[in-house]
């Protein structure tokens, strides 16, 4: 047994039991006995999922003498999308049976189970079918409610079964949809680092090393995935759940989720790429955040800030009905508007505390530095891991222009409180000019305009 997953599921987690690993599809009886003694079963998967697993879990649970209900199965194509109708529509199937769920899923159908079953009280086992999503293990739901993608409070499985032999024979973007939603955790991971610096948001040590230990080994081989390497496959599928047990255990996604992740949620938010046939996909977006912060980390390392005129800086400070209007005019959508008004309003710190915000920036710039030189990677190395992993690295791929990523990065920074190296850029006043500077000549969006288009 996997002894990082043991030893983060003995914090008396939501998650009781992982069992991972090949030809693991048999254990779904014995694991649900254990966890649900006495309990009924009904399958939920859709028409793909089935396909791939059902035969084999239905034997499983049969031989244990799991009593299961008539299944529930969704159409596979058009691809699920895990909004509050489909949400509605599985809980009011599960209410009427008294049977707990077990779901065929990777990321939309998980999600729609996983508050499907919280809305009826119940717990769940999910089967993986895909390395597609860190959300597995986490708690919480992403759900699209009204248009808007948000996360729904909801715990996360009592148990998942991660078959490896069936996630390689899932389609490849999938696998690459896992890995652009992990490579994220390098950049978030030095955005944790200056929120720590600044005393924002300390970093629980545990916790850093759930998500980062494991993180550069289950990024190592992108292309042994691509080829169905089940020792990679291995190595990614743990990387995405020590995520989710991660976040398990801060109550939070910050351990798994920076300004990378931002530019992802601004396209959801907005329904970008959400009528595509398959629609564009979390991990696909969170992967080009990525190369897209550590791009920014490159110019922000180059930085020094001996020198920092903080008397001027302050003279230039925004007032908060500026800094509104500011955060106004970068947001059309009026709902996404009011939103990111919001959560800007929830960092924005008023002229005679921002001397002390800068002198501390200041003072804590040097071990800054040290700690997230050690921590990014550049952004073409990013890149090229992505491209070997198959996912989405330039915003051309995804149909995005230059000027409207450049745009993103000044959205990204409006939409949640917690603390990125964007807002350190724009505490400093810097956020334009080091922005900017990646889309002008030798910068690094501009060098690579239309090269890397498919
Ligand atoms: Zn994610």
């Amino acid at each position: 047994m996997n002894t990082l997953i043991e030893s983060a599921l003995a914090r008396g987690l939501d998650t009781k039991a992982v069992v991972m690993g090949v030809d693991v599809l048999g254990s779904t009886g014995p694991l649900f006995t254990e966890l649900f003694p006495d309990e009924r079963a009904v399958l939920i998967a859709d028409t793909n999922t089935w396909a791939v697993a059902a035969e084999e879990i239905r034997a499983s649970l049969a031989a244990a003498g799991v009593q299961m209900e008539y299944p529930i199965i969704f159409p596979g194509t058009p691809t699920l999308f895990a909004d509050d109708q489909m949400v509605n529509d599985l809980w009011f199937r599960l209410a009427p049976i008294d049977a707990i769920p077990v779901s065929l899923a990777s990321g939309s159908l998980n999600d729609v189970t996983k508050l499907a079953s919280h809305w009826v009280g119940r717990s769940y086992i999910n089967v993986c079918t895909a390395a597609s999503v860190d959300g597995y293990t986490s708690f919480g739901a992403a759900i699209t409610v009204e248009g808007i993608k948000q996360t729904q409070e909801c715990p996360a499985p009592r148990g998942i079964i991660v078959p490896l032999d069936v996630m390689v024979e899932a389609p490849i973007r999938l696998t690459a949809t896992g890995y652009g939603d992990l490579i994220e955790k390098i950049p978030a991971g030095a955005d944790w680092i200056i929120a720590d610096e600044l005393g924002l948001d300390p970093i629980d040590d545990y916790v850093w090393a759930m998500v980062q230990g494991p993180l550069r080994e289950a990024l190592g081989d992108p292309q042994g995935l691509v080829n169905g390497n089940l020792q990679a496959m291995g190595k990614l599928a743990e990387g995405l759940v020590m995520s989710g047990l991660a976040m398990q255990v801060n109550q939070s996604s910050r351990p798994a989720s920076g300004g990378g992740h931002y530019f992802s949620h601004q396209w959801e938010m907005e329904g970008y790429g959400r009528d595509w046939e398959p629609p564009l996909s979390h991990g696909f977006k969170v992967g080009l955040g990525a190369v897209a912060m550590c791009a920014l980390y490159e110019k922000f390392l180059e930085l020094d800030l001996t020198s920092l005129d903080i008397d001027a800086r302050l003279a230039s400070w925004s007032t908060p009905e500026a800094d509104e209007a500011r955060v106004r005019a970068l947001q059309d959508n009026p709902i996404l508007c009011e939103a990111a008004v919001k959560q800007s309003a929830g960092k924005y710190i008023p002229q005679d505390h921002a001397g002390a915000r800068l002198e501390l920036i200041q003072d804590q710039f040097r071990s800054i530095h040290t700690r997230v030189s050690a921590q990014v990677l550049p952004a073409p190395v990013i890149e090229q891991m992505l491209k070997d992993a198959g996912a989405i690295y330039h915003p051309a791929q995804i149909g995005v222009t230059l000027p409207e990523l450049r745009h993103k990065y000044y959205q990204a920074q409006t939409i949640r409180t917690r603390y990125t190296l964007l807002d350190l850029l724009q505490e400093l006043g810097l956020f334009s000019q080091l922005v900017d500077s990646l889309f002008e000549p030798g910068g690094y969006w501009y060098n690579r305009d239309g090269e890397h288009q498919e």
